[in-house]
């Protein structure tokens, strides 16, 4: 095939292989799939994997729900478990949510409005403050990540997709044509280059000489995932906790341990290196905010 025929896609993360699938299947394109790691070596490992439709925008919505069917009907192999999953806002954002969920049932999804009286029941191990808000959608729950992208690059390279492990050092633009050079200076051809490189992008796009006023609107901050050993009375499967009142969420991994994420501001300031470890005063904040959320959330979690 000529380089007309050809795709190059950048970035074998969930994005970038499931790209390459889909492309694949809608086309008669060679695709290359490139990743400097191999698949799912991005940001993609690290993801705590929550699948859920409780979304505010609608269209984002109606994305979710189709994703979650995806997921249910390859549930082992992408290892989905419908655990149900409840969000929490504060009282002042208790009318928006039920707004929410009122749009969220027109698209046809399961989700409802609890008083924390009747949530208090069903998750006894959850504490609730009287004027909170609360959801719950049954149908949700969390996958794997790293078998969600292996699964479509796998499924990418049955029908021809080619991929390589390669770092992509620049793209270029010559009359029309798209050209990659990797790191070890070979290069390909292509008619596009789609970049699903994620936080990366930016720095791709400066080696190739891209103008820093020209370069993504994207800042790289660093969130933690922290991990927690239940107490053996809330092993097992439970549900997912979008606790939007602490702005942290929590999900069980396997029987007996738990994922916490955070959510709050002070974590979109830092700026770094996607290559670099975070800064120590990044570090200090995230011991800062989990043991005052430990503190004080005891109250959800
Ligand atoms: C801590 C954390 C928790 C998350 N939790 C959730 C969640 O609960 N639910 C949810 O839906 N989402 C969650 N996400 C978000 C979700 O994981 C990401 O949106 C998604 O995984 C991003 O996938 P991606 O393929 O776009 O990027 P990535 O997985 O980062 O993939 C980008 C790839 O590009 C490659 N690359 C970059 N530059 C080059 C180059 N020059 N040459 C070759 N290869 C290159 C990298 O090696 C990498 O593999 C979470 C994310 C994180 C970090």
């Amino acid at each position: 095939m000529s380089a007309r025929d050809r795709i190059i896609v950048i970035g074998a993360g969930s994005t970038g292989s499931s790209v390459a699938y889909n492309l694949k299947r809608a086309t008669h394109s060679e695709v290359v799939l490139i990743d400097k790691g191999g698949v799912a070596s991005g940001m993609t490992s690290f993801s705590t994997a929550i699948v859920r439709t409780h979304y505010s925008n609608e269209v984002v919505a109606k994305m979710a729900f189709e994703s979650r069917k995806f997921f249910e009907a390859n549930r082992e192999t992408l290892r989905f478990y419908k655990t149900g999953m409840v969000t929490v806002v504060p009282s002042a954002l208790r009318k928006r949510m039920e707004d929410n969920v009122d749009m969220l049932r027109r698209l046809g999804i399961r989700e409802e409005i609890l008083e924390v009286k009747e949530a208090s029941k069903m998750f006894p191990w959850l504490n609730f403050d009287a004027d909170e808000g609360v959801s719950y959608e049954p149908d949700s729950g969390y996958a794997d990540p790293v078998s969600t992208a292996n699964f479509f690059a796998r499924k990418a390279m049955d029908l021809g997709v080619k991929f390589l492990r390669e770092e992509v050092h620049r793209i270029e633009n010559t009359q029309g044509q798209a050209k990659i050079v990797l790191r070890n200076g070979k290069e390909i051809s292509g008619a596009s280059v789609i970049l699903c490189t994620n936080i990366w992008t930016n720095k791709l796009l400066s080696q190739s000489g891209f103008a820093k006023g020209d370069l993504l609107p994207l800042k790289v901050s660093p969130h933690p995932v922290v991990i927690y050993k239940r107490p053996n009375g809330i092993a097992g499967l439970r549900p997912v906790v979008n606790d939007l009142a602490n702005r942290d969420y929590y999900k069980p991994e396997g029987e007996s341990l738990l994922l916490g994420g955070n959510l709050r501001s002070e974590l979109d300031e830092a700026d770094v290196d996607p290559d670099k470890p975070p800064p120590p005063s990044t570090v200090q904040l995230y011991r800062r905010l989990f043991t005052k959320d430990f503190e004080q959330d005891t109250s959800h979690g």
